[in-house]
């Protein structure tokens, strides 16, 4: 299988992405995810692509089990690389809530018993709370997890300017996203963004915490 995922890592390279047509392109995201669900023991998300206007890359439906991409990462060969960040960021969402919900009984300190707290908390974010919804647990683990796994091509991808600016902007992003909660929130901000939460649980009266 190995062989596999190398001819689907290979249509993402610079000289082949801009040639493929734009249903090639979806169907190398999908057989992107395909592999992430494979290495994450999941089911595997349908990928559809729409258009969104508010600067969204990427959306995870868990009801439906689908991972909406924005189209531009489809119609833009130079969003590529964003569009792959976005496969790995709304995938750890997907493995998030496989492993948050597929038991009831959770431990208290576990990981996902923090997780299962947080997707009941969501925190949306508005321009004003936007610290609230950076660093929640979910959204912080997605982009240190995607952008982890972006960097894992560094090999593959090298010597391709398009590739090491993609890295280097969402490495800034996620750096300078804490540091703009430091900021905006003060050195308590991990326990204020949790309190955040606790509150958004509390407000959903019609969702109950197993404790
Ligand atoms: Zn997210």
């Amino acid at each position: 299988m190995i062989f596999f995922r190398f001819l689907t890592y290979n249509k993402f390279r610079a000289r082949n992405w801009p040639h493929l047509a734009q249903n090639d392109r979806l169907e190398a995201y999908q057989k992107l995810e395909n592999i992430q669900a494979e290495k994450q023991h999941r089911p595997p998300c349908e990928i559809v692509a729409i258009p969104m206007e508010d600067g969204t890359h990427g959306k995870f439906s868990q009801l439906e089990n689908i991972i909406y991409l924005n189209e531009n990462c489809i119609m833009d060969p130079h969003l590529v690389y964003h569009g792959m960040f976005t496969i790995f960021h709304e995938g750890r969402h997907a493995y998030q809530h496989y492993i948050c919900f597929r038991k009831e009984k959770l431990h208290k300190w576990s990981t996902a018993y923090r997780w299962r707290k947080n997707i009941l908390g969501y925190e949306k974010g508005t321009e004003d709370t936007f610290s609230f919804y950076s660093m929640q647990p979910i959204e912080r683990d997605a982009n240190r997890y995607a952008l982890n796994r972006l960097k894992q091509f560094h090999r593959r991808y090298q010597y391709d300017p398009l590739y090491e600016a993609t890295v280097k902007l969402c490495e800034r992003i996620f750096v300078e996203e804490k540091l703009k909660a430091k900021k905006d929130l003060g050195l308590f901000h991990r326990w204020k963004v949790n309190k955040n939460i606790e509150k958004n649980i509390e407000d959903r009266s019609d969702i109950f915490l197993d404790d």
